[in-house]
């Protein structure tokens, strides 16, 4: 019993020293468990891209409160909307990111609050507390407010603020210059947004992140600090390639004089470029935001226990180029008939979004943007057409028994039947149509089956005599299926 006791106590000791001495061990964060944990921290107030800076203030002065955070009003945008850093950490090495220097760019801004609320959150000191020893990170979310309130890229004065490094004319500019230098960072994450468009070079997956470590002169030249940058893309490349494959791009690094990721990386700053383009059925961009929050967390981590010095920069160099290869749909190779002539083409369609007044919504109106053969390009949705003729569609007018608008199944009956139009005596106050059916006014004139760019593309598709198949303002209904992701068409006067 004795010696048992003994060894019992010796153990016993054991463990407390192991528990009083061993530091915390460094976890290095898993990508598909940070994934996971996103959705505890994604902040809910934080919705969809038309983020303005109303949604942002709270969260900012919630920071306010917590003492591991550092909150400053560093300077104003044009309009007079206050612009804020938020520090945290207390190591040498001084990373600065800000977001949104474009105002439609918005899905790093998002990321940035959930970045926030995971460092903020005791339970994850595993991750955080080596990140919080070795950095001091400094956060600038929405530099552009004005643009974010009418969700357009340029600033008040209409400046590119990324054409602005050298001029340092507007004051968005001059406060993101000023914080750099008063930094000295030693990285630096500008944090945008490219079109949904981009696609991974030679194939049809879309481009949902692109990395770009910019160039600081013409001969793109790799020194320590460019080649850090290229290291830390390889490592964010690795981790992003275990939740979207294949779905990363590489931006064009020719050297842009004007910009401040060029500018930054020649002041000495390592400078990561991300781009948030787009991802399968994620208008919205709230799969990518995911990504962004795992991405930024695992950069910060690597650079924290400096593991990313361990990547070859060459690597960079494997990652795809940018393409821009994309629609939103293509119909692949259908039959047209245009007076006597008769043939074969693609059909490239965006769907291009309208804002409200207010910029917090929108609709779609979309666009034929190209024709002939696409057979080197790609679409989010595609449907092969061979064997279908492309149909204009008639206009139907009502009967007295009919309502006002049609039901959804009444317009998919219809559509079977030939019909894209359905006139109204009045106009309805919104253009948007939720059902799959465009209300038109008396004076409206059924269009002829001629193609042209920026055409809104409507028609039917008939194989064997029978109407299978509508295009509604780019969207493709199956009209043997269930209607459920349509989202409008348009009343057409
Ligand atoms: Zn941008």
């Amino acid at each position: 019993m004795a010696s048992a006791s003994k060894t019992q106590t010796i153990t016993q000791s054991f463990f407390l020293l192991f528990l009083c001495c061993q530091p915390l061990l460094a976890q290095i964060p898993n990508p598909e468990t940070l994934a996971e944990k996103h959705q505890q921290y994604r902040v809910k107030s934080l919705e969809d891209r038309r983020v303005k800076h109303r949604d942002i203030q709270p969260l900012i002065d919630h920071y306010r409160q917590k003492p591991q955070f550092k909150v400053q009003r560093v300077g104003t945008s044009v309009e007079g909307r206050p612009l804020h850093l938020l520090s945290t950490g207390t190591g040498p090495t001084q990373v600065f990111l800000w977001s949104q220097m474009h105002g439609d760019e918005s899905t790093a801004t998002m990321a940035i609050f959930d970045v926030l609320a995971f460092l903020s959150d005791p339970a994850n000191q595993a991750i955080t507390k080596p990140i919080s020893q070795k950095l001091s990170i400094h956060f600038l979310p929405m530099l552009n407010p004005d643009g974010a309130e009418v969700f357009d890229r340029r600033n008040k004065l209409g400046m590119d603020l990324n054409r602005d490094a050298l001029r340092l004319q507007a004051p968005e500019s001059k406060v993101l210059k000023r914080i750099r230098d008063s930094l000295q960072a030693d990285f630096g994450f500008n944090l945008h947004d490219q079109s949904r468009y981009y696609n991974a070079a030679f194939t049809p997956k879309p481009a949902t992140v692109s990395f770009l470590a910019t160039a600081f002169n013409e001969a793109k030249d790799i020194n320590e600090t460019r080649k850090k940058s290229m290291q830390l893309i390889v490592r964010m490349n690795e981790v992003l390639q275990i939740l979207a494959p294949g779905q990363v791009g590489r931006y064009d690094d020719t050297f842009e004089p004007r910009a401040f990721g060029d500018n930054i990386q020649k002041w000495g700053t390592s400078l990561v470029l991300i781009e948030s383009g787009g991802y399968q059925n994620d208008l919205e961009k709230q799969v990518i935001r995911r990504l962004n929050f795992v991405t930024l967390i695992s950069a910060l981590s690597a650079i924290g226990d400096e593991s990313y010095a361990q990547e070859d920069h060459q690597d960079y160099f494997d990652i795809p180029m940018n393409d821009r290869k994309l629609f939103d749909l293509k119909i692949k190779e259908v039959n047209q008939t245009w007076k006597d002539w008769r043939g074969v083409t693609d059909i490239g369609i965006q769907r291009i979004e309208v804002d409200d007044t207010a910029h917090v919504n929108f609709y779609h109106k979309s666009q034929i943007v190209d024709l002939g053969d696409l057979s080197t390009y790609y679409g989010y949705e595609e449907f092969d057409a061979r064997g279908y003729d492309l149909v204009v569609g008639k206009k139907y007018i009502p009967q007295a028994t009919d309502p006002k608008i049609p039901s959804k199944t009444q317009a998919i009956a219809l559509l079977k039947k030939g019909y894209l139009y359905w006139q109204v005596a009045q106009a309805p106050s919104d253009v948007e149509v939720d059902v799959p059916i465009f209300l038109v006014s008396p004076k409206f004139v059924v269009p002829d089956n001629s193609l042209y760019l920026g055409k809104n593309p409507n028609f039917l598709l008939r194989k064997n005599g029978l109407i299978t198949h509508a295009i509604i303002n780019g969207y493709l209904i199956d009209l043997s299926q269930e209607v459920d992701s349509f989202r409008n068409a348009l009343y057409l006067r």
